[in-house]
């Protein structure tokens, strides 16, 4: 048998992390991260001028090479102008964390196409445009790591803040991400998820009050809420070029919630 070389990480390589604008979300701690080890980083985000303004932070406290790139995940015209950019100005291209996303409290019989729709095209559908470009990439170079953001609320139906729609959205990342880490495995490309379950940022319809806090808690065998540092670090573990044996796997940062 004839085992697929391991092709080991470039001294230079380049993390394009989606979500990174948020002021206290997941993204820019992820981001924030990443720079610290060394990762150039492209901060690809909704919010263009919030993305320029991490990437030139990050430049300047880390050393490194970083770009903030302005894209509506919800439209895939933006997606392709975007990564070709990445890949012309910063080093090659070799970690892809989707962590952008949105939330859905709409119950139910409430829920209209435009709502199902606008979930969708920024936690799936932007995701799937992204990661195939992006994964194009990897794959010519023999060597990715491609981490995405599921929700607690993919496994357990919700219950804690949105509902069908964001939950159905982040399940079908879970299998996105169990397929393509098939097909593409023998091609040096690893591709996983994690699944966080209460976070303290502002994605539950604003800051966390500490009476939502301590409802939330209620739920957490580790009795906090979790922070985006927590979700950042494992994040960061999967992208590290010591995790390549690590594949189709969905790691739960969610204090114990959901234990089974
Ligand atoms: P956040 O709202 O702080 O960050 C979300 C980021 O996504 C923002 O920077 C926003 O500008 C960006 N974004 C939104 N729509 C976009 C679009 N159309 N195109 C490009 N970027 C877009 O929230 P967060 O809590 O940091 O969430 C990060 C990820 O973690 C999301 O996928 C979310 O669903 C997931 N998640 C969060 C929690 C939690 O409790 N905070 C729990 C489970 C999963």
């Amino acid at each position: 048998m004839v085992e697929p070389a391991v092709t080991s990480f470039p001294a230079r390589r380049t993390a394009i992390v989606t979500g990174g604008a948020s002021p206290r979300g997941i993204g820019r701690v992820t981001a924030g991260r990443l720079a610290g080890a060394g990762w150039d980083v492209a901060v690809v985000d909704i919010d263009g001028a919030g993305a320029e303004e991490v990437a030139s932070d990050l430049a300047r406290r880390h050393g490194v090479r970083a770009l903030g790139v302005g894209v509506d995940l919800a439209r895939p015209e933006e997606i392709e102008p975007a990564v070709a950019r990445v890949e012309a100005e910063l080093s090659q291209v070799v970690g892809l964390a989707n962590i952008a996303g949105v939330a859905s409290p709409v119950p139910f019989f409430e829920l209209d196409l435009a709502e199902w729709d606008r979930v969708f095209a920024i936690n799936m559908r932007g995701l799937f445009v992204l990661t195939q470009r992006v994964a194009r990439t990897m794959v010519s170079h023999g060597v990715g790591r491609i981490v995405s953001v599921s929700s607690v609320s993919a496994q357990r139906g919700g219950g804690t803040y949105s509902r069908v729609s964001y939950s159905a959205a982040k399940a079908a990342v879970l299998g996105f991400t169990r397929a393509l880490a098939r097909e593409i495995g023998g091609q040096g490309v690893t591709v996983n998820a994690v699944s966080p379950g209460p976070i303290d940022t502002d994605i539950m319809g604003g800051t966390l009050s500490d009476e939502r806090k301590g409802e939330l808690v209620r739920d957490l065998p580790v009795g906090r809420v979790g922070t985006p540092a927590d979700v950042a670090a494992t994040i960061a573990f999967l992208l590290g070029e010591d995790a390549g044996f690590i594949t189709g796997v969905t790691y739960n940062v969610d204090g114990g919630l959901h234990i089974f």
